[in-house]
C-alpha cells in the first residue's frame, strides 16, 4: 500500500519538461507546474509573451516557488531514499540495523551503534533525511545565483551591442562638431584638423572592435553559465544518495564561474587640444561668484537621475546615494545678450554639473531633469566609474572628463553654449547655434564634494 502511494505520488510529482521529479516547482497562472529551472531554460531566445508548454496559455515571468508542492516532493525523494536504505543489503553488516545517520567526513550512512564508535569520534554527523533535503537546499541556492548572472551576462551582452551603436553615433556627431569649431577659428588650421579627425576615428575603431570582442567573450560566458545551469539542474534530479555523495566539485566550478563575469566597457575617447580653442575665448572672459542657494537645493535630484541613466539604466535602484556635501549656486549675475565665457574649477568635486537655465527653472521645484529650461553639462560618478552628460535633450558624451577646470562660453546672440576642458584645450561639447533664444539666463553649478 505504501508503496503504491509513493508510486502514485511520485507520477503526479513529475514534470512535464524534463519528466524527473519537480524541482523548485513553481505554477504559473493556468495552474500548471513545473520545475523552475525547465522553465528557465525554455526562456532561451523566447521575447515575452511566454506560453505554458502544456496548455499554451500565456504567463507572466515572476515566478513563485509552490510551497506544498516543494514539501511534497521532498517528503517522496526522501521516503525513496530510506526505503532503499532498509533493503537487506543496504542494513549494518555488524549491527543487522538499518543506517539512519550520515557521516559528512568520510561520507558514508551509518547505525547508530556505528555512528557512536571511537572511529567517528569528533565527526559530524546527522540524520539522513535532513541531510539529503540540506543538500537540495544548497543545490538550489547555487542555482539561483547563477541564473541571477546567466540574466546579468545577458543584459550586459545587450548592453554592449547598444554601445557599438551609440559609440558610432557619437564619433559622428563629434567629427562634425570638431570639424565647425576648427572652421571658427583663425587662423584656420586645416593639418592640425585632419590629425584631429583621423586620430579620433583610429580611436574609435580601436574600441569598437574591442566592443566586439568583448561581446563575443560574453556569447561565449553565456554557453558556459548555460550549460553548467545544465549540469546542476541534472544533479538536482538525482537521487538524494548521490546528492550525499558531495557536491563540492560541481560548487567549487560555477562558483568559480561566477566569479569570472566579463564587465561591459566604458569607452572614452581621449581629449584632444584644438590648438588656440581656449584662448579664443579668453577676451570675452567674465567673473562669476557663486552664492550657495538653499532654494536650489532640490535640483540635486538631477545627480540622482543621471547617475540611475548612467550605470543603472535596467535595475532602478530606489536608494540615492547622497553622502558628501552638496551645493548648490546660481551665479550673481544673469545674461540677456551678448557672449560671455567663465571658468570653474571642479578638481575637488565628486559629482558636478555647470550651465545655464531660465529663470522659471530655478522657481520650479517639480520640473522634471528632462526639462527644456536648463542647459548643463553633468558629470557623475560611480566608484571608478563617470559619465559625463549634457541635458535638453538628455545626451552622453564619451570622452574623457575634464580636470581641473571647465570653461563656459555663452553666445547669447546665436543662441549657443560650449563646454570646454581648459587644460587640454579640448572641446566637451557645443549646443548648436539656434538652441536656444530665451529672455534671460542664470549661470548655475551644482557639485557634491568627495566623501
Ligand atoms: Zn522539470
Ligand atoms: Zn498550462
Ligand atoms: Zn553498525
Ligand atoms: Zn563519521
Amino acid at each position: 500500500m505504501e508503496l503504491d502511494l509513493t508510486q502514485a505520488f511520485q507520477k503526479e510529482l513529475t514534470c512535464f519538461i524534463c519528466l524527473s521529479y519537480l524541482i523548485d516547482p513553481v505554477t504559473i497562472s493556468c495552474g500548471h507546474s513545473f520545475c523552475r529551472a525547465c522553465l528557465h531554460l525554455s526562456w532561451e531566445d523566447i521575447q515575452p509573451p511566454v506560453q505554458c508548454p502544456m496548455c499554451g496559455e500565456q504567463y507572466r515571468k515572476e515566478l513563485r516557488t509552490n510551497i506544498v508542492l516543494k514539501k511534497l516532493v521532498s517528503i517522496v525523494r526522501q521516503a525513496s531514499l530510506m526505503k532503499d536504505l532498509s533493503s537487506e543489503e543496504h542494513k549494518c553488516v555488524t549491527h543487522r540495523e538499518t543506517k539512519r545517520i550520515f557521516c559528512a567526513e568520510n561520507r558514508i550512512f551509518l547505525c547508530q551503534l556505528c555512528s557512536n564508535s571511537l572511529e567517528h569520534r569528533g565527526h559530524r554527523h546527522g540524520p539522513i533525511e535532513a541531510t539529503a533535503k540540506d543538500q537540495m537546499e544548497r543545490i538550489l541556492k547555487q542555482m539561483t545565483s547563477l541564473w541571477e548572472k546567466i540574466q546579468e551576462n545577458q543584459e550586459n551582452m545587450e548592453a554592449e551591442n547598444r554601445m557599438k551603436t551609440l559609440w558610432m553615433d557619437y564619433l559622428t556627431l563629434r567629427e562634425e562638431m570638431i570639424r565647425t569649431e576648427y572652421r571658427k577659428l583663425q587662423p584656420l588650421l586645416c593639418e592640425e584638423e585632419e590629425k584631429h579627425i583621423e586620430s579620433m576615428r583610429n580611436e574609435g575603431q580601436c574600441v569598437l572592435e574591442k566592443l566586439g570582442t568583448s561581446e563575443a567573450m560574453m556569447m561565449q560566458k553565456s554557453k558556459e553559465l548555460r550549460e553548467m545551469y545544465q549540469e546542476l539542474m541534472a544533479m538536482s534530479q538525482e537521487p538524494y544518495v548521490v546528492l550525499l555523495q558531495g557536491l563540492d566539485d560541481i560548487f567549487r566550478r560555477s562558483e568559480s564561474m561566477q566569479l569570472s563575469m566579463i564587465h561591459t566597457m566604458k569607452p572614452k575617447l581621449q581629449a584632444l587640444p584644438i590648438t588656440g580653442l581656449t584662448e579664443s575665448y579668453k577676451h570675452l572672459q567674465v567673473p562669476i561668484f557663486f552664492d550657495n542657494v538653499t532654494m536650489l537645493h532640490y535640483k540635486m535630484n538631477l545627480f540622482y537621475a543621471m547617475r540611475i541613466l548612467s550605470f543603472r539604466p535596467r535595475h532602478k535602484d530606489t536608494s540615492a546615494d547622497y553622502a558628501g556635501f552638496h551645493f548648490a549656486s546660481r551665479g550673481s549675475q544673469s545674461f540677456i545678450s551678448g557672449k560671455y565665457y567663465w571658468e570653474i574649477d571642479l578638481q575637488d568635486s565628486w559629482d558636478w554639473a555647470v550651465g545655464v537655465c531660465k529663470d522659471s527653472w530655478l522657481r520650479n521645484r517639480n520640473q522634471p531633469i528632462e526639462s527644456e529650461d536648463a542647459f548643463l553639462l553633468v558629470c557623475v560618478k560611480e566608484s571608478n566609474h563617470y559619465s559625463l552628460i549634457t541635458t535638453c535633450p538628455v545626451f552622453q558624451h564619451y570622452i574623457e572628463k575634464p580636470l581641473g577646470r571647465v570653461g563656459v562660453f555663452l553666445d547669447c546672440e546665436d543662441g549657443s553654449l560650449s563646454f570646454v576642458n581648459v587644460a587640454k584645450s579640448s572641446l566637451i561639447y557645443r549646443y548648436p547655434p539656434g538652441t536656444f533664444n530665451f529672455p534671460l539666463f542664470w549661470v548655475i553649478f551644482f557639485h557634491r564634494n568627495m566623501k
